[in-house]
């Protein structure tokens, strides 16, 4: 079964000139399904099957200053956009406006990659995670099509400090998350590099990876679409 593989460059790189060249460098394999997210800027410009955005807006149009919609998306050919990531949550998302945003993506045929996780500790408790990202599915999913969304689980301390959950942790919270709410693909995110990203991907109801420093360095992301 092909994976779903997501790259989130998040605010890198600096120039287009570097992002098409990074772009260039990344394999078009067809093991998995690749996703390429780099900052809006330059969506309209680099090439690649499959691209996403790094969040959007709850509104198509209006006086909105600095916001991005996803009917704007959805006319670039953009096919997945992340919502709820942390590092959006750190900077005022909440709930509600996670929720507006995908059912606006939903509205215009664009798939979104819920990420939940935030405020999750370094305990990997189990239970806990369960209590947190509950609250979290609970209210972003609230009255919307559950099985048309993405969740990528991503305990928030994992995200770029070099520590991962467990595949076996994250299995068990991927099963809840199918179990409870019928969404039927859930991705682990949170420091997978070449070494750590087959013990995810091979897990039964892990359904990809959602991969941020990695993705910048094509040697790493290669080996990481390719297992
Ligand atoms: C992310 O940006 O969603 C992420 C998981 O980042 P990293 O892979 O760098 O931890």
């Amino acid at each position: 079964m092909k994976k779903l593989i997501i790259g989130n460059w998040k605010l890198n790189p600096v120039s287009l000139k570097e992002a098409v060249k990074l772009t260039s460098l990344i394999e078009k394999t067809k093991k998995n399904t690749v996703v390429l997210c780099p900052p809006h800027v330059f969506l309209s410009s680099v090439k690649y099957p499959n691209l996403g955005a790094q969040d959007c807006f709850w509104e198509e149009k209006g006086a909105f200053t600095g916001q991005v919609s996803p009917l704007q998306l959805k006319n670039f050919k953009i096919k997945y956009v992340l919502v709820g990531h942390s590092e959006r949550r750190f900077a005022g998302d909440d709930d509600h406006m996670v929720n507006a945003k995908i059912r606006l993506a939903l509205a215009n045929n664009i798939v979104p990659v819920l990420c939940v996780g935030y405020k999750t500790t370094v305990l990997q408790d189990d239970m806990e995670v369960t209590d947190i990202i509950k609250n979290q599915l609970d209210l972003g999913l609230a009255g919307l099509e559950a099985e048309k969304v993405v969740v990528a689980y991503e305990p928030v301390w994992a995200i770029g400090s070099g520590k991962t959950a467990t595949p076996d942790h994250t299995e068990k919270i991927a099963l809840f998350i199918k179990n409870r709410y019928g969404v039927e693909k859930v991705l682990y995110g949170g420091s997978v590099n070449p070494s750590n990203a087959q013990g995810f991907l091979a897990q039964r109801n892990v359904d990809g990876l959602l991969v941020g420093g990695a993705s910048l360095v094509p040697s790493y992301f290669n080996k990481i679409i390719n297992l």
